[in-house]
């Protein structure tokens, strides 16, 4: 480890104990930890209001949307509204993008909340590095503060890839970030990227009765999800008219009078009102001006970290979307914490989880935690299956969706819970349980809890029981 001291500077006379870059997820677990700890905390943060990519234009307007989304096809669907009340019969993705700007409105308000009865001192404006204990603040009027920390913490995010050869200037060419500001109501969407996002995008254009397209650069949906889900999700995609061409990459693409015309190295040409590219991202560290510290990151923006999140340069640690992998909010809140610690116990143990759970809001749902069975079949170990269907549980059919499943993998001899596969409504909350009782240590982390104890009823969480009881049969 390197560390490039700034000349002349003793850490009794530095501005502050911690800065801080970015007020997402990251930043403010960080900046939260620190200030209760008692270090004098500074936060930058270049957008106008706090709470980061996360909540401005990330996780959670594209949650809300879902969410609206989701209850119009709920509404469309349910024969109690359809038969006795007049509907308006169509919305728009404008109509949906209102609910979306109160909730980020109430989260700021609540954030905000946070970093004041916490004292952390917030400077709105891009930072850039000095030397590794002097931070430069440029602000929005152009105006320049600098001022020096002990230890530096970069919470910078991601934003989405830009390949050189897409106009993303055309007015109907957007990417995750400026879908939010699509203001008319497309016929026809072409979505390049089936990972969450496009895959998440796709559901919300979908249930808005947008024509809608999207395009895999790989073999299958999802493909880092155990088979059956990925399978699930492909077929709700495909039964909703979602159209999916697997194995796709494009060659060209073209901005033509009032649309998009995406030409494909398969030979095919499919023609579009906007396209919505969301294939990669890349770390937020192209103005940190960082080798001024002597930091260089990766070909996608991302930087090294240690397990304490220190970079190369011992006072300097990076959190969340700019070090890649999980690139999950709950993940680099967590991150911001464990560096926070660090920081103010000058100790390394705590570590994020080893598994963490996956939430996708596509619509069904999907969650994960654990492994998948492909991966216990490939380190070849003797695991069980229990299922639940969601068509079967009380709870299910009051609340008028049956999709859904919830499959529990475990060790036949020992019958720990190995792994969790969830789709269907509330699949990211119902996850939850099953992590919990995964996560407990001796042998109380096995699948026997679930037949053992006593659930609501009626409640989704039954299914946890059904699925146990399913899978404990199957032993002989
Ligand atoms: P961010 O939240 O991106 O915050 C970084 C902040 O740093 C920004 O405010 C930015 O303005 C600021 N910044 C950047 N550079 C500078 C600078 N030089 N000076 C000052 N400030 C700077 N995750 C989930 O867990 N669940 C989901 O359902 C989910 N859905 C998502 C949906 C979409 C469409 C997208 C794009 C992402 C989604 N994510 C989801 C991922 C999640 O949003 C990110 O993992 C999370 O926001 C990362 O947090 P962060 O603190 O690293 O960065």
């Amino acid at each position: 480890m390197s560390e490039q001291k700034s000349k002349n500077i003793k850490p009794e006379t530095y501005d502050y104990d911690a800065v801080v870059i970015g007020s997402g997820p990251g930043g403010e677990g960080a900046a939260m930890k620190l200030a209760k700890g008692g270090l004098r905390v500074a936060v930058v943060e270049k957008y106008h209001d706090i709470g980061g990519g996360c909540t401005h234009w990330g996780t959670i307007p594209s949650k809300a949307l879902r969410h609206s989304v989701s209850q119009l096809i709920e509404l469309k669907h349910n024969a109690l509204f359809t038969n006795n009340y007049p509907q308006k019969q169509s919305f728009t993705f404008a109509d949906v993008l209102r609910h979306t700007e109160q909730v980020i409105s109430k989260q700021v308000s609540m954030r905000s909340g946070f970093y004041n009865r916490n004292n952390c001192s917030l400077h709105f404006g891009e930072a850039s590095f000095v030397d590794n204990h002097t931070i430069a603040v440029k602000n929005k009027d152009g105006n320049t503060e600098k001022f020096t920390a002990e230890n530096v913490i970069i919470a910078t995010g991601s934003r989405p890839y830009h390949p050189e050869d897409i106009d993303f200037s055309d007015a109907n060419i957007y990417d995750s970030d400026t879908i939010l500001s699509l203001d008319y109501q497309p016929q026809h969407i072409v979505i390049y990227g089936a990972g969450v996002i496009g895959s998440e995008y796709a559901s919300i254009f979908r249930g808005l009765g947008v024509k809608t397209d999207l395009i895999n650069t790989q073999n299958r949906l999802l493909s880092f999800l155990d088979d059956e889900m990925s399978d699930a999700i492909s077929y709700h995609f495909r039964n909703s008219g979602i159209i999916l061409r697997h194995d796709e990459a494009y060659k060209k693409i073209e901005a033509v009078k009032n649309g998009v015309v995406i030409h494909f190295k398969s030979g095919k040409k499919m023609k579009a009102d906007c396209l919505l590219f969301a294939n990669g991202r890349t770390g937020n560290t192209d103005k940190l001006n960082l080798q001024s510290v002597g930091l260089s990151p990766d070909g996608r923006g991302q930087l090294a970290v240690n397990p304490h999140y220190q970079t190369d340069v011992k006072n300097i640690y990076a959190i969340g979307d700019v070090i890649g992998y999980p690139s999950l909010a709950s993940a680099a809140y967590d991150q911001g914490r464990i560096a926070a610690h660090v920081i103010l116990t000058r100790e390394g143990k705590k570590k994020l989880i080893k598994d963490i759970p996956t939430g996708i809001f596509t619509i069904p749902e999907i969650s994960s935690v654990g492994k998948t069975e492909q991966m216990l079949t490939q380190q070849q170990v003797p695991y069980e299956v229990g299922r639940a269907q969601f068509k079967d549980l009380a709870r299910s059919q009051i609340l008028g969706s049956e999709v859904g499943s919830l499959k529990i993998l475990f060790h036949r001899e020992t019958k720990e819970i190995l792994g969790i596969h969830c789709f269907g409504e509330r699949a990211a909350e119902i996850i939850h349980i099953g992590q919990a009782i995964m996560e407990q240590k001796g042998q109380a982390n096995t699948i026997e809890y679930f037949v053992n104890t006593t659930f609501n009823y009626p409640t989704m969480a039954e299914a946890y029981r059904v699925a146990a009881l399913n899978g404990l049969n199957r032993l002989f």
